[in-house]
């Protein structure tokens, strides 16, 4: 057995481990039969930076891991410091007895979004709303080059999270409320890892992708919390072993399916309603993680804690270690007591209370995802690629996102979109703020409004986009005067992360006074369209009424010329509602399938402004084609794969009104497609066959 005395030094050069020729797993099993306990516990600990005492530490800790909590940024925040910083930690741990890299790791959830001056992409609602497959896999692949420039080789994203109440604030986080969109999104796993098998992940562009929260998230209750009264955040999830299996579960089998190196538990609580057990902390669910995520789905990769979220396990220190570690967690988040933690963890060892075959376990899990990531051949950044961070190609594909994720969900007399020539008035909060269009979790964890990054407003925007046009522009919409052809007002949200968000919103998912006075204003005087930047619907109640045009724009991000873009029909609007847009908090939870269900707009509704009519009107055999697949696969019994279709030949017919198809044609595509998400899958293919016909 090897020596506890971290004085004696090993030469590590020429043992077997250090060989890349050699499998990873037989370099793991060599490197693993050198280690001692408290170099096997460092490697389980995950440690702030900010909260080292020095930086030796990781040294002498053995750690295993750091990270940047959200905001945990170097001075002066660029790329460039960022690889330095990353550079000078791996650096110290190579100053151990056995040179084993540490795995850095960051909240890059939209972008790297950390960094000043890099790339972020629209929080995942947006993505959700585009419902592009390919898109998610290229945003997942961007952010990746991004991140791994810098010297960081792992990203705690995709939230895989099935947002059922929007007043979470996590819900931008979340591609939607529908588990099987959300499923289709995981492959922005793939864009950011390469291959499920893990072969990738040591080029200078992947990075290991950790899907969160595991699991239920999304679905705890309002109102329900041990913590407070009003906590919708980190609280109870309720649900049949049913539900859990088909609305939380599933997104979680799709990403161990393709690959995920990493899982994180949910700070969150399951209860099946059912068993007896009652509410369980996830980090102490060893069902759930070692039963179902290790056992049942095969997970390989490692489980790490949240931040700080053993410590919610009832019972004292000692016993949140062993409870944790025993229900499957293979490093913990600590993130600041890395001291205690490796402590209390070799006590808990020695007493028998862990076994050494689970620490074991758990340190060849991280093992062979650092071999993996090529992280003993090259712990360093490759500096040579800092220019990927913010570079053109990057915000290229965000536009491309930012324009699909736009949902056109109201359109009266074509106000949209804007021709040149019109003299155009803009308006309200969120015209011009790239930190609120951008959200939490940029810069700062809790983000901020101004310009805290670089990048083009909305406002910014349309100006590039006609820049010849009469612009006015008055952020609360003061005396918007005649002689304007259309009113643009921009409002929404601002930023926030975790918790129940906007808190100045009264949680009610409400517009700010300010944003309902600009509103009036300006759509008392002008024809108007209104667009949302929000991480979640917003109630417009009375106000639909008055205003012609309506869009959600969720949270774009940096580039506000993708907004532009489908304003100005350069692009079409295409995206979709990812969740339900409701009439009033009252009706929430409300979620497609719901047996009572009528919400303001549905899941699934979107216009479009693809250019009309097309040449003998030959797409609209198109949306029959897509419409008969979707009989197929309503017959196969696959519901939302029929709905998908169904939506896409709405949006075609919908573009087609005027070449040979009437607008009452379309209508029957889009009831069909809510029978459809409302799990009447007979009355939708009824309905289907009809519009074919009348088509
Ligand atoms: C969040 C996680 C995040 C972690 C590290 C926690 O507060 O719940 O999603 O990965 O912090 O920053």
């Amino acid at each position: 057995a090897p020596a506890e005395d971290p004085r004696v030094v090993v030469n590590a050069h020429g043992l077997p481990y250090l060989d890349p020729r050699l499998p990873v797993d037989r370099r793991v099993a060599d490197l693993l039969s050198r280690m001692t306990p408290a170099e096997k516990a460092g490697q389980m600990t995950q440690a702030e930076r900010n909260a080292l005492r020095s930086p030796g530490d990781i040294a002498s800790h053995a750690l295993g891991s750091l990270l940047s909590g959200g905001g945990s940024v170097p001075t002066p925040n660029t790329p460039e410091a960022w690889a330095r910083m990353v550079d000078a930690y791996q650096l110290r741990a190579q100053e151990t007895r056995l040179q084993i890299p540490l795995i850095y790791g960051v909240d890059a959830v939209h972008g790297h979004n950390n960094v000043v001056g890099a790339t972020i992409m629209p929080h995942n609602i947006g993505i959700g709303a585009a419902r592009d497959p390919d898109l998610a896999r290229r945003t997942g692949a961007v952010t990746a080059k991004e991140v791994r420039a810098t010297g960081v080789p792992w990203d705690f994203a995709p939230c895989l999270c099935v947002t059922r109440d929007e007043r979470w604030g996590r819900s931008y986080e979340a591609f939607g409320e529908d588990p099987a969109l959300v499923t289709a999104m995981a492959t922005v796993i793939e864009g950011m890892q390469g291959a499920p098998s893990g072969r990738d992940l040591d080029r200078n562009d992947k990075v290991l992708a950790s899907a969160k929260h595991f699991v239920g998230d999304g679905g705890t209750e309002f109102g329900s919390s041990t913590t407070g009264s009003y906590t919708i955040d980190q609280g109870v999830t309720r649900v049949t072993r049913q539900e859990l299996e088909a609305v939380h579960l599933a997104p979680f089998a799709e990403a161990v399916k393709r690959g995920t190196g990493t899982v994180m538990p949910s700070y969150s609580s399951l209860d099946i309603i059912g068993d007896d057990a009652g509410p369980v902390k996830m980090h102490a669910d060893a069902a759930m993680i070692n039963g179902v995520l290790k056992g049942r789905m095969g997970f390989d990769g490692f489980v790490v804690s949240d931040w700080q979220a053993i410590d919610q396990i009832p019972g004292d220190y000692p016993s949140d270690v062993r409870t944790s570690v025993n229900a499957g967690l293979d490093m913990i988040m600590v993130p600041t007591a890395y001291q205690e933690f490796t402590r209390v963890l070799r006590a808990e060892v020695a007493a028998g209370r862990i076994s050494p075959a689970r620490v074991d376990d758990a340190v060849k899990r991280i093992l062979t995802q650092k071999f993996r990531l090529g992280l003993f051949e090259q712990p360093y950044a490759d500096t040579t690629h800092l220019d990927r961070v913010g570079s053109a190609a990057h915000r290229a594909v965000a536009r491309e996102a930012v324009a699909k994720s736009q949902v056109l969900l109201k359109n009266d007399g074509a106000v949209l979109p804007l021709r040149r020539s019109q003299k155009v008035y803009v308006a309200g909060s969120n015209a011009d703020d790239l930190g609120n269009q951008a959200g939490g979790w940029t810069i700062s964890w809790q983000g901020a409004s101004g310009r805290t990054t670089t990048g083009t407003t909305i406002l910014e925007g349309m100006r590039r986009a006609a820049p010849d046009a009469a612009l006015t522009y008055s952020k609360d919409a003061s005396a918007p005067t005649a002689g304007h052809d259309v009113g643009v007002v921009v409002v929404g949200e601002t930023p926030y992360a975790e918790g129940v968000g906007d808190v100045g919103n009264g949680h009610d998912l409400e517009l700010s006074d300010a944003d309902k006075a600009a509103v009036d204003r300006v759509c008392a005087a002008m024809r108007c369209a209104v667009l949302v930047v929000s991480g979640r619907p917003q109630l417009v109640g009375d106000r639909l009424g008055a205003v012609d045009a309506l869009v959600a724009s969720w949270l774009p991000g940096t580039e506000g010329d993708g907004v532009a873009d489908v304003l100005y029909g350069t692009r079409p609007f295409t995206g979709r509602l990812p969740v339900t847009w409701p009439k009033s908090v009252e009706q929430l939870p409300v979620n497609v399938g719901d047996a009572v269900y009528d919400p303001q707009f549905p899941y699934g509704w979107g216009l479009t402004t693809l250019a009309k009519p097309s040449p003998g009107g030959e797409r609209t055999l198109k949306a029959v084609s897509l419409a008969v697949r979707a009989l197929e696969a309503a017959g196969r019994g696959d519901s939302p794969a029929a709905a998908e279709l169904v939506g896409r030949a709405r949006l075609i017919v919908q573009a087609e009104i005027g070449a040979g198809v009437s607008a009452a044609s379309a209508k029957p595509f889009a009831e069909a497609e809510h029978l459809l998400l409302s799990g009447k899958p007979s009355a939708a293919m009824a309905r289907l066959t009809t519009a074919c016909r009348a088509a």
